[in-house]
């Protein structure tokens, strides 16, 4: 089996209080020039796990994976999830479009496209009715809402597949935090959920002035920064002045690209490649465009199947690291604060086999 991760940059920043951790085998070099306790390790290794299970214990360090637009059951989403289980992440958050297929008497789409890729990270809302169990965090995409059969609810449906915090906007929208960050997960679909405006925007102006962690994620389905040519921009996701609340990134989804666009220094992230299909871009990229991918649609089956990828996000209270890695073992993007020439978080995860 291929190693997993090399670790030349990897590492996370840590108090007195793990110096236990810098004993384990494969802790090099613990401190860094500054004197500062350096621990190098692979995220998801398996012989680091145990010591990176204390380290996130301390509720200072996490790292997690963010997929969008992948439920179809297809060999993609397959190769996504394996890719993402290999990197065991902490927990791992959607942004939408979990299912495609149908819900029907016979068929849940949700246990078909969703729970049978990541049952090690999801538990039944009955089962975990505060949420303290999973660490699987999904937001509602369109196709969430729709592709029931007849007399069938399927937004009932999802409710039942994932336990998520409890609040005031049950499934719709809610926050919790790890470690560092505060994550607030938004129904973008305005269409499908009419109320969303007023009390989901006083909710989360509420939510996040009142937050004390480090770094804020918002995360939904409907992107409103991209320049993919298949949606519009979803305007309508702008009106909530996340660059005015201090929000450290968007993650978003439903166009089926990679994209991050800067507006007004906070990245908006376009993560729709989680399995489904592939869009293009238009000719005239959106202001602001940082990254866009695949930036030549992909004309070859085997190009095709590695441009499939996910997000890997890891952060410390001192810094937050995103990236964008495909099918094919190539990081397509990073994006970390504060701007670092060297960041102090990051691996490197080889292709699957
Ligand atoms: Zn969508």
């Amino acid at each position: 089996m291929s190693r997993l991760f090399t670790r030349e940059r990897s590492g996370f920043e840590l108090s007195s209080t793990h110096l236990e951790a810098h004993r384990h085998p494969l802790v090099k070099k613990p401190f860094n020039s500054s004197g500062t306790l350096l621990l190098r390790l692979a995220c998801r290794s398996v012989a680091t796990w145990l010591v990176f299970t204390a380290v996130v214990a301390s509720g200072k360090n996490v790292c997690f994976a963010v997929i969008g637009d992948y439920g179809n059951d297809s060999e993609a989403e397959s190769r996504v999830a394996a890719m993402v289980q290999a990197w065991r992440p902490d927990f791992i958050l959607t942004v939408g479009d979990n299912a495609y297929d149908e819900q029907t008497s016979q068929q849940d789409a949700f246990q078909k496209d969703v729970v049978a890729y990541y049952s090690n990270y999801i538990v039944r809302s009955s089962w975990d009715p505060y949420a303290r169990r999973t660490r699987f965090f999904p937001s509602l995409g369109n196709h969430d809402y729709k592709y029931s059969g007849p007399g069938v609810d399927l937004l009932a449906a999802y409710e039942s597949a994932f336990a998520v915090p409890p609040g005031p906007g049950g499934h719709h929208y809610y926050e919790f935090a790890r470690g560092p960050v505060r994550f607030f997960a938004l129904d973008s679909n305005k269409d499908e959920y009419p109320v969303w405006w007023p009390a989901q925007k006083r909710w989360l102006d509420t939510a996040i002035r009142r937050a004390g962690e480090r770094w804020k994620i918002v995360f939904f389905h409907h992107s409103p920064y991209h320049s993919g040519s298949t949606h519009w921009n979803e305007t309508h996701m702008r009106r909530f002045n996340f660059e005015r609340l201090g929000v450290t990134a968007v993650l978003a989804g439903h166009e089926h690209v990679y994209e991050r666009v800067m507006h007004k220094r906070v990245p908006f992230i376009t993560n729709g490649l989680g399995g489904h299909s592939v869009y293009e871009f238009r000719e005239q990229l959106v202001s602001g465009s940082a990254m866009h991918y695949p930036a030549v649609y992909p004309k070859s089956p085997t190009k095709m199947r590695n441009t499939f990828g996910a997000l890997f996000v890891e952060a410390s209270d001192r810094a937050i690291t995103v990236e964008f890695w495909n099918l094919g073992g190539e990081k397509i993007d990073d994006w970390y604060w504060p701007p670092l020439s060297n960041p102090p978080l990051s691996r490197t995860p080889a292709a699957q086999p």
